[in-house]
């Protein structure tokens, strides 16, 4: 398992100069692999393009990771043609400007700066580094600088114990996640998540309406873009920041209480064919299901649990009391016409997708004295989530009003 970190080094001529020259290496590699395919048939391989084109301002290293980003993306070109993907193209444009990757051996650790290997003779990059010393560091340009990204090998904290505690994971548009491990339901409240997005989409048409008016090319319409990609570049951040803190609490929290497998509803094709008017489709699009699941996905690994995804069909409509279907879920709320049971609708669906991975779904179960759920609000300059205070806590038979 790999971890990364990544920093922010700002634009020196030093890097401009070094990402030139992968890029010249890059489009060296490029054209000479199709001329030799146009001109003689021949495929070649990254072994016969390494080291065809010297550099003498790059580490040896650094030179064959840029023939082997080519046949990388070579690779998965013929990946993609053969999965059937009909817009998969091949590598075919040279590049200026190429990422810098460095592996190990072109590193040292000293007095906390990293120094990076250019090969003998030429100034080596050196960048500020309080922490350990990475496996590899490849440098990229983000668009307004240069950023490094380090990669750390991970060992599991410990491999999954069978038979450990299972939390079943409710993925919501109104609530990011909810967990059930059995006895305690955690809500992660999506409010503040959603605020952001709305305010995100009204922001978006409003500057782009007026940059819209002004003439193309005309120095106002260059200094509006700016300005825009710039305040939406910080809501993303921002959105970014609430997703990592609520769902590193959640996972810490599972993992205090002994959780060792995290089941995650499946909600993967809800996208698909699923025409539910305007606004609603825009919020299901938006709804970022996908990212929610990647964060807690890596963080449950990181901490030794075992992840695994469930189908959740009928999952929101079964009462985990007596086993009745709904036909429909209205409200914040489930109530089961039949047992008369409440609770929090999608804690309901956290429970199911629990009992469903543990063979159990649908079968009575003894619930009525569940624990009332927590909800975790988002708190900023926090590391993490906060519990909520108890008054805003919603209880077992909780109404909107519980301000969940
Ligand atoms: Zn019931």
């Amino acid at each position: 398992m790999y971890q990364v970190r990544r920093v922010h080094i700002g634009k020196t001529d030093q890097l401009d100069e070094l990402a030139r020259e992968c890029g010249r290496l890059y489009s060296q590699t490029l054209v000479s692999f199709w001329r030799t395919v146009r001109h003689k048939g021949i495929w070649l391989k990254p072994k016969h393009l390494m080291r065809w084109y010297p550099s003498d301002k790059l580490h040896a290293h650094t030179a064959d990771a840029c023939v082997q980003a080519f046949f990388a993306s070579l690779r998965s070109w013929r990946e993609r043609k053969k999965a059937g993907e009909p817009d998969a193209k091949p590598p075919r444009k040279r590049k200026w400007y190429f990422r810098i990757e460095y592996k190990r051996s072109a590193m040292g650790l000293k007095d906390g700066m990293l120094r990076l290997s250019n090969g003998r003779g030429n100034e080596p990059l050196v960048l500020n580094w309080p922490w350990e010393l990475p496996v590899t560091v490849v440098i990229h340009w983000t668009g307004t600088q240069y950023e490094a990204i380090a990669t750390y090998e991970q060992q599991r904290a410990y491999g999954p114990f069978p038979g450990g505690k299972v939390a079943g994971i409710d993925l919501g548009e109104v609530h990011m996640a909810v967990s059930h491990d059995g006895e305690r339901t955690s809500i992660l409240n999506g409010r503040l998540l959603r605020s952001k997005r709305q305010y995100q989409n009204k922001l978006k048409a409003r500057l782009q309406a007026r940059i819209d008016v002004k003439k193309k090319g005309s120095q106002r319409r260059k200094k509006l873009t700016a300005a825009k990609s710039r305040q939406l570049r910080k809501l993303k951040n921002q959105i970014k920041d609430i997703e990592h803190k609520q769902t590193t609490w959640l996972i810490t929290t599972l993992h205090e209480q002994g959780v060792q497998t995290v089941v995650i509803g499946d909600v993967r094709d809800i996208r698909q064919d699923n025409d539910v008017g305007h606004t609603n489709n825009q919020k299901i699009h938006q709804w970022s299901h996908g990212s929610i699941r990647f964060k807690l996905t890596y963080k449950a690994e990181r901490l030794g649990m075992e992840v695994a995804l469930q189908a959740e069909h009928y999952t929101s409509r079964t009462c985990p009391c007596c086993g009745h279907v709904r036909s429909k879920v209205k409200g914040r709320v489930f109530r089961c016409p039949k047992c008369g049971w409440t609770y929090h609708r999608d804690g309901v669906g956290a429970m199911n997708i629990r009992y469903k991975y543990r063979g159990e779904f649908g079968v009575p179960h003894v619930v009525a004295d569940m624990a009332p759920a927590t909800g975790i609000r988002h708190l900023p300059h926090t590391r993490v989530a906060r519990e909520q205070s108890r008054e805003n806590v919603c209880v077992g038979n909780c109404t909107e009003a519980a301000g969940l």
